[in-house]
């Protein structure tokens, strides 16, 4: 029994996902014309309390477009140090849309709005590149899956209102937070410009995001996924897996935060480990002890068959999901607590 800790999207498609996939409407989605995709779509945007949504293939190509929608060439992204658009995206903040970004050193990639007030170049200082969005991810994924405080992002949308800066959120795993903090889709969507979503993270889509917005961002938002060469024909496959997924895999969400945090407690007591970062959602974070050589215990669990991340900077990095069932819990504490 294979125990895949390294993220939440190892998962595969459970078999009333793939009847759903099977049994899909479809029809082709570049003539806006698949009713599954369609159905997806509308379903978000009213989730959201948004005019519209897209569906996009992945997480990365949904946030490069919002970047690309709500900046121009040589301006400037203000994001926390951790976050995805920054990290993970392959460099396409600057490939995509010619933007840097002026990075926050924030607390577990969440950032204050003080500190994102101060980010801001004065727009009538022409040397310094023109500030103009904002991006927040939630929950933070480096950050180990920690949630924002809601509060703070109604601040942070007030300083973005004062300085006309986009607010654009990184929601690849915002259903986590809705769960762990009891908030609901329509305060993020009264709040951000756009939203992305991932379908392929804790709820077990093998693909899938979607970006909501207003009508005017959306339909630009179109032409630059055509662009990224995002435009799909039949993926009323996918957008299926993705409402079967909402409807079915949705409320388990609590079930992996409530593993990731009895493997935390479990980590907390073993003499290898230095610290655990605090548990909100599904990420489980934690660093050895100095002496203790970090490819030896990666070989170790590996020996068990079990696999986690190396997040770098001697962080590793736990994920629970779908996949990760209560037989291979219980047998992973037990490796735990024995190591
Ligand atoms: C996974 C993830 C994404 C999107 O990744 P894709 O693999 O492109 O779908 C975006 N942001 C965060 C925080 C993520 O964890």
């Amino acid at each position: 029994m294979q125990i895949d800790l390294r993220s939440d999207t190892v998962t595969k498609p459970s078999k009333g996902m793939m009847d759903a996939m099977m049994t899909a409407k479809l029809g082709d989605d570049v003539y806006a014309e698949d009713p599954s995709v369609n159905a997806l779509e509308a379903r978000v945007a009213a989730m959201f309390g948004k005019p519209r949504a897209l569906f996009f293939p992945s997480g990365t190509m949904a946030n490069q477009t919002a970047i690309k929608l709500h900046t121009q060439p040589g301006e400037q992204l203000i994001c926390d140090k951790y976050s995805h658009v920054y990290n993970y995206e392959g460099g396409g903040v600057s490939f995509n849309s010619g933007v840097s970004c002026q990075l926050v050193d924030g607390h577990r990639g969440m950032m204050t709005a003080s500190q994102v007030e101060s980010a801001i170049n004065p727009p009538d200082f022409y040397h310094s590149p023109m500030t103009s969005l904002v991006t927040l991810e939630n929950t933070t994924n480096k950050g180990g899956g920690a949630c924002w405080d809601y509060e703070e992002i109604i601040r942070i949308k007030s300083v973005c209102d004062s300085n006309k800066l986009g607010l654009h959120l990184d929601g690849a795993r915002l259903w986590n937070a809705l769960i762990a903090k009891s908030e609901s889709t329509q305060q993020y969507g009264d709040v951000f410009d756009t939203i992305s979503v991932c379908f392929s993270k804790g709820l077990g889509a093998p693909v899938g995001s979607v970006l909501v917005g207003n009508e005017d961002l959306m339909n630009k938002a179109l032409r630059i996924r055509k662009m990224l060469g995002g435009g799909m024909r039949q993926i009323g496959l996918l957008a299926a897996a993705a409402s079967y997924a909402l409807d079915y895999q949705y409320d388990r969400l609590k079930d992996d935060h409530q593993k990731a945090k009895e493997i935390s407690e479990v980590l907390n007591q073993m003499e290898a480990v230095f610290s655990v970062e605090p548990v909100e959602t599904n990420i489980v974070i934690f660093r050895l002890n100095p002496e203790i050589e970090e490819t030896l215990f990666l070989n170790k669990l590996k020996a068990h068959d079990v696999l986690v991340s190396d997040m770098g900077g001697g962080k590793l990095r736990m994920v629970t999901h779908l996949d990760y069932s209560d037989a291979m819990h219980i047998k992973l504490l037990e490796i735990l607590s024995k190591s």
